[in-house]
């Protein structure tokens, strides 16, 4: 039982799949009676026909970009029912919380695992709610699903981790393996913004949160607030920078009806710029001028960053946050790969489909990056470094890998090394970045494990 191959995952894919999507009900790669529901987005502009034919035209084909095929352009799936979001929180623990052999503790903070020192066997944990402290044993095993970030800082908290840091902050160490080092993260750029001369064709949030849409939403699932923030289209290319011998993506372009301007204005949420930690001046600067206007955009995400990063204890306060050094572009081929999907996204904005809507690339003035040529190459970069957005995939901090591997926390069975009797189970153990964003991939990852789990106390 292992993760090795496309096959030996996909059953897990599908296993927690409820998909509902037209045209591809006969689709062999796809579940049907999971429990996530998976679902088109109702709610449609111009722009997405628009991002699929220019696709077409310059040679991706319009594909379901969540089977084998690994390049091409599709309208986004979401994990949506009827046009609610339907979190895994939903699926997995709200349906089932009448279970007698499930517990479930809200506003629980757990701290650290037990372990004890002299066997290495993990025997409960730790948790403090309403400032109480409480350890709970456990007869069989912990499993830690807390995460890229949570999950590295408990281990290193009971003691796992790397011996300078721990020692460093005055915990004992317990076994010294590398949690916590191997972090990656997805990262894309989201200031390629095309002016548009028609107008009503982009999702404009002051014009669409009206009452009527909400009460659309909250009766049909449908209008423009059953949107996914605007994304309406994915689509995975291969830049001339990947060297990759194989035909898989190094980019994935995520199209907008609309761009970070949408959602701006008087009174409008600026949501997006806000969740990207854009500061005003920069945007006022960079955007002012376009904004809450009528756009398409489509930002590049890089899938394979070769830059990396880590992430370590500050003290032993398990409330304290960990520090994260998440050395983006350190790597100048990552920045390579940026620019090379710009340019191919200004390549698609200049076929037939978008220049019918009148498509321009608007110039946008950074204040770090006057004085640079627009358009040059030194442009894009410093535009890049000023405007780098985290799609929140981190990755790796727990690595799953064989024992010859230097780099792995946890064996294929997701076992601690050096540890008995824990395991972790989220998206901390991928090993390496997806092409594709990290949502199913741990959703896998838990069914999976279920089998494992099972498996390993068949016999009590
Ligand atoms: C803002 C945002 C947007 C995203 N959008 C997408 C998207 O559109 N598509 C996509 O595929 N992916 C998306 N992702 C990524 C995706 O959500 C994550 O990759 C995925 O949720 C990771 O799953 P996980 O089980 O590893 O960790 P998590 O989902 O983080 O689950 C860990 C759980 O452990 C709990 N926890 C942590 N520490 C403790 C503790 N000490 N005690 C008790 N409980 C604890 C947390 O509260 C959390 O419930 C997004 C992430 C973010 C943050």
């Amino acid at each position: 039982m292992s993760f090795r191959s496309y096959k030996d995952v996909l059953k897990y894919y599908m296993r927690s799949e409820r998909a509902n999507l037209q045209g591809l009900e006969n689709s062999p790669y796809r579940g049907r009676k999971g429990q996530v529901y998976v679902e088109f987005v109702p709610t449609r502009t111009k722009l997405i026909n628009a991002f699929l034919e220019a696709g077409r035209i310059l040679g991706h084909p319009t594909v379901d970009y969540n089977a084998p095929e690994k390049l091409g352009f599709g309208y986004v799936q979401t994990t949506t029912r009827s046009g609610h979001r339907y979190s895994v929180a939903k699926a997995f623990l709200h349906n089932h919380k009448g279970r007698r052999n499930l517990h479930i503790l809200p506003s629980s903070i757990v701290t650290k695992v037990l372990i004890d020192p002299t066997s290495k066997t993990a025997h409960g944990i730790q948790y403090v709610r309403n400032h109480l402290k409480y350890d709970v044993r456990v007869r069989k095993e912990v499993i830690l699903s807390a995460g890229p970030i949570a999950s590295p800082q408990l281990l290193m908290m009971s003691g796992i981790g790397p011996k300078e840091n721990l020692n460093t902050v005055g915990i004992p160490v317990i076994n010294d393996l590398p949690v916590g080092r191997n972090l990656f993260d997805h990262i894309a750029f989201p200031g390629i913004i095309f002016k548009l001369n028609t107008t009503d064709v982009s999702f404009i949030e002051e014009k669409g949160a009206t009452l009527q849409n909400i009460l659309e939403w909250l009766q049909f699932g449908e209008g423009i607030l059953a949107s996914p923030g605007g994304v309406e289209g994915i689509g995975y290319i291969k830049t001339s920078v990947s060297d990759d011998p194989e035909e898989v993506p190094d980019i994935e372009l995520i199209s907008i009806g609309g761009s970070l301007v949408s959602d701006g204005g008087p009174h409008g949420s600026k949501a997006a710029r806000r969740g990207m930690m854009i500061s005003e001046n920069v945007f006022d600067k960079a955007f002012g001028v376009i904004d809450n206007t009528d756009t398409w955009s489509a930002f590049p995400m890089l899938l394979h960053p070769k830059s990396k990063g880590y992430l370590e204890l500050k003290d032993n306060n398990p409330f304290s946050y960990p520090k994260i050094y998440g050395n983006y572009l350190t790597d100048q081929k990552d920045v390579r790969t940026l620019i090379a999907a710009i340019r191919h996204v200004i390549t698609l904005s200049e076929t037939e489909p978008f220049q019918r809507l009148g498509a321009k690339l608007h110039r946008a003035d950074y204040p770090a990056c006057r004085g640079l040529v627009f358009d040059s190459d030194a442009y894009w970069e410093c535009a890049i470094r000023t405007l780098t957005a985290t799609l929140h995939h981190q990755i790796g901090t727990c690595r799953m890998g064989p024992v010859s591997d230097p780099a792995a926390v946890v064996d294929p069975e997701l076992r601690v090394y050096g540890v008995q009797n824990l395991r972790v189970v989220d998206t901390s153990i991928i090993p390496r970045t997806t092409s594709a964003h990290t949502n199913a991939p741990g959703i896998m990852i838990g069914e999976k494990a279920a089998d494992m789990i099972r498996s390993t106390w068949k016999n009590g």
